[in-house]
């Protein structure tokens, strides 16, 4: 396809808006995680592009949104690498921010024989989304129809996102992840203060925790639908409209003021679960600004996150439109 019909196709897909973190990630790969103070050499090292915000700003372009994506990344080379591969999914960039004098994020993972993960964070530039960001791409928020964003950029600066959002008529999902701290000792099992405050969650339309983060944000150990259930009747009593609780290999629990149910995952074999829940926010935000029913757009998310699984790694795994259209059309 040329560039002026991929162009003008995008024009006439789901306007998403999400404001969210860039990192590179580096890879080493090893027969197992060297222990402080030790030195393992053989190593394997792969680069990928990264961050929370990045990955679902890939999965909902791959999907069929019309993607902007407002960030921060450093003035260096893997600035310059971040906003290449964003130009290449057709995302919008207009409003991505080269920070100065940060450089861009990055993670530093280490990856054992078995599998398991040791991951170290320099946030870098991604600390530094403003709200001054925000408003300065306030020309973006017209005409979109949902914002996305997680928890890897400053609090205050979603909270003036979703302020804009709300003024401009957008749906707000918010992925809660990573899992914020969890409550202190002292707080009652589901009932004390969470790191999130009301007046964010009074502003999103529909909150994705998984597990772990729905956990940590009531207190509630969610290892069942029931038990999903309670949590989210807890978060929509704080003010959120929908909770969709991401439930790996059982699917994602669902929850209005209409409904409580499971929408199943798909049956597939799994091989790497990175990103599982980065592809499910993408997609279910492009099915949902398209206008599909609440669980129609869950059976979408759940199948990109699906197919997803069955590779390696965080992007490259992400599916394209019709990837997830034949899944569908055969599952
Ligand atoms: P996260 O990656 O954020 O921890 P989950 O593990 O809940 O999130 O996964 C997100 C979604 O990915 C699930 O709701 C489900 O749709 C899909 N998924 C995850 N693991 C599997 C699996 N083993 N088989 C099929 N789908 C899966």
């Amino acid at each position: 396809m040329n560039q002026v019909a991929s162009n003008s196709q995008l024009m006439d897909n789901p306007r998403i808006l999400v404001v969210g973190s860039s990192n590179i990630d580096m890879i080493v790969k090893l027969d197992r995680i060297p222990r402080p103070g030790e030195t393992i050499l053989g190593g394997e090292f792969v680069t990928a592009a990264g961050g929370k915000g990045a990955n679902q700003a890939v999965s909902a372009a791959r999907a069929g949104g019309s993607v902007t994506f407002i960030a921060r990344v450093g003035s260096d080379m893997f600035g310059d690498q971040a906003i290449a591969g964003f130009l290449a999914e057709g995302i919008n960039v207009d409003h991505l921010v080269r920070d100065p004098a940060s450089p861009t994020g990055v993670a530093l993972i280490f990856v054992g024989g078995d599998g398991e993960n040791s991951i170290g964070v320099a946030t870098g530039a991604n600390g530094n989304l403003s709200s001054i960001d925000i408003l300065n791409a306030r020309e973006a928020f017209a005409g979109a129809g949902i914002l996305m964003m997680q928890l890897e950029t400053p609090l205050e600066t979603l909270q003036t996102a979703a302020d804009l959002a709300l003024d401009a008529g957008l749906r707000v999902i918010l992925n809660p992840a990573p899992a914020p701290p969890p409550p202190p000792p002292a707080t009652p099992r589901g009932g004390g203060a969470r790191p999130l405050p009301d007046s964010l969650l009074r502003h999103v339309s529909i909150l994705t925790p998984n597990e772990t983060e729905a956990e940590s944000l009531t207190g509630i150990k969610v290892d069942s639908p029931a038990a999903a259930a309670e949590a989210a009747g807890q978060l929509m009593a704080r003010g959120v409209q929908t909770v969709i609780v991401t439930m790996g290999i059982r699917g994602a629990f669902v929850a209005d003021a209409a409904t409580r149910q499971l929408v199943s995952a798909f049956k597939v074999d799994a091989v790497d679960t990175t990103a599982a829940g980065d592809t499910f926010n993408g997609a279910l935000a492009v099915a949902l600004a398209e206008g599909q029913p609440l669980d129609q757009a869950v059976r979408f998310a759940n199948a990109a996150a699906a197919i997803s699984v069955t590779r390696i790694g965080a992007q490259p795994s992400v599916p394209k439109r019709r990837e997830i259209e034949q899944f569908l059309a055969t599952h």
